[in-house]
């Protein structure tokens, strides 16, 4: 089993079951057990899914890229 959780910062992250806390990319260390879940899925596969789609909805399909792909710094032109 996976959690579907949102850290403040809006990223979309999941957890496998039974693990207590889950870093986001942002620095912030997030205790899986206080976050409201927003899904609970069976596998690996649906947890990145759901975390993409979940994350495409927020910040729309163009600018998406996986997870560990999103830079730290937003570059600006
Ligand atoms: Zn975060």
């Amino acid at each position: 089993m996976y959690f579907i959780f949102r850290c403040d910062c809006g990223r979309v992250l999941y957890a496998k079951e039974g693990v207590s806390t889950r870093k986001c990319v942002c620095g912030k260390s997030l205790k899986v057990k206080k976050r409201r879940i927003f899904k609970k899925v069976e596998s690996i596969e649906e947890a990145t899914e759901s975390v993409q789609k979940m994350q495409e909805e927020i910040y729309g399909r163009s600018t998406f890229k996986k997870a560990n792909e999103i830079p730290k710094k937003r570059f600006l032109n």
